[in-house]
């Protein structure tokens, strides 16, 4: 954000607040290489030379709105313009036993020394970044078990039938899906049903909540603990911005809310919300998209599918590590696209939905095709 601003022009003054002690870094290498070795994430952004006041390890406590105030553990800080980017807090299970999990550069570490060759290592969740950590945790040659509520690793977004194409991945892990967790003991992990999973090492990755309990008291509004924003990133407060994990934003696009949880859409929040500050209107409001790095695969995703919508798995001939599934709308628009190995198509298929075409049904079968 403090990049965007000065680029589209921002004079004022810029002060950047922030927990923790390292300078902004970026996360999605923490569990596609961190876990592997250590790694150095920093943004490498030289804030003197763009004339931002930083302050690392101080915290906002809480915002009085009427005197446009935050209050943090060190000093109370009066604001003309506040960008809340508090990003979000990983969800920890219950039970006494210790549990790690990767959100900070700390935790990525912490995390490292403990995937020691032959550990047990316990993985819940099955999700985008649970499936990294145990892609992360096999090639560091522990035994991995991964305790997942659905019945196939990312089927709640994508259904069972496409999801169930990820499970050869997992031949290695001892994935055991439609499971639920009670709670995390010294020695491993207890499922409802009463099972007992043995574990040396636990990591949670079931999910995050946006980090915004410090506004409790502020009256701002949230939906599901987030921000409410709307395109440009203004809050309930015309004064008060919101972007990334913490906020949530209403898209003229789906006519939908869209909440954070990717990189791209906390980068897209800066642009607009900087463009929102300035003055020049911005409407940000892009087809979102993600990738990840799993099982020695690379993963593309873009749009936005309802597991209701209509899929065509698309094949490459005589490469079957190559494969994607295209969504259709009823009237055969693509509206998102999954490509395993196949950036290009990943490329085209954006280009397809931003297009807004109706997609030639023959085109469809082949990943090597364009859309
Ligand atoms: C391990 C991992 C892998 C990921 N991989 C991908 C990926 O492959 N693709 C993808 O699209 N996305 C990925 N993501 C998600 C992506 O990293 C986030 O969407 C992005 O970091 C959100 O940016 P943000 O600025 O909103 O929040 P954050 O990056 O979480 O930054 C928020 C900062 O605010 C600080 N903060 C919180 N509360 C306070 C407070 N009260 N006072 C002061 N400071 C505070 C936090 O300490 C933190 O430093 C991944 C995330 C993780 C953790």
């Amino acid at each position: 954000m403090c990049v965007e601003l000065r680029s589209v022009g921002y004079e004022g003054e810029i002060l950047l607040i922030g927990s923790e002690r390292h300078a902004p870094y970026n996360r999605p290498p923490l569990t596609k290489h961190g876990l592997l070795a250590a790694v150095d994430t920093n943004l490498g952004i030289d804030f003197e030379a763009l004339g931002v006041d930083c302050s690392l390890g101080e915290s906002a406590l809480a915002l009085d709105r009427e005197r446009r105030r935050v209050q943090t553990d060190r000093r109370e800080i009066s604001y003309d313009t506040l960008v809340l980017a508090t990003g979000a807090e990983p969800i920890s299970l219950p039970g006494p036993g210790a549990q790690l999990c990767v959100r900070t550069s700390e935790d990525a570490e912490r995390a490292r020394m403990q995937l020691v060759p032959s550990r047990r290592v316990v993985v819940i969740g099955a999700g985008w970044i649970g499936a990294e950590i145990a892609s992360a945790a096999l090639t560091r040659g522990c035994h991995v078990t991964c305790l997942e509520g659905a019945a196939a690793p990312l089927a709640s977004q994508f259904g069972e039938e496409v999801a169930a194409r990820f499970l050869p991945w997992w031949r290695d892990v001892n994935l055991l899906t439609r499971v639920r967790v009670a709670e995390v003991v010294a020695d491993g992990v207890i499922l409802a049903d009463g099972d007992k999973v043995l574990a040396d090492v636990i990591i949670a990755s079931v999910g995050v909540r946006p980090a915004t309990d410090w506004l409790a008291d502020s009256g701002l509004a949230r939906r599901r603990g987030a921000v409410v924003v709307d395109e440009r990133r203004r809050s309930s407060d015309p004064n008060i911005f919101a972007i990334g994990d913490c906020a949530i934003r209403w898209s003229p696009r789906y006519g939908a809310w869209m909440p954070g949880g990717h990189w791209d859409e906390a980068v897209q929040g800066a642009v607009a919300g900087a463009g929102a500050i300035v003055g020049t209107d911005v409407i940000n409001d892009k087809i979102p998209y993600l990738w990840s790095e799993q099982f020695g695969r690379r993963l593309l995703y873009v749009g936005r599918a309802d597991t209701a919508d209509r899929h065509v798995v698309r094949l490459v001939d005589d490469d079957p590590e190559k494969w994607g599934v295209a969504w259709l709308d009823d009237d055969n628009h693509l509206v998102a696209h999954l490509s395993v190995n196949h950036p290009l198509a990943f490329a085209a298929a954006r280009r397809a939905i931003e297009a807004g075409q109706p997609v030639d049904e023959r085109k469809l079968p082949s990943l090597d095709i364009e859309l």
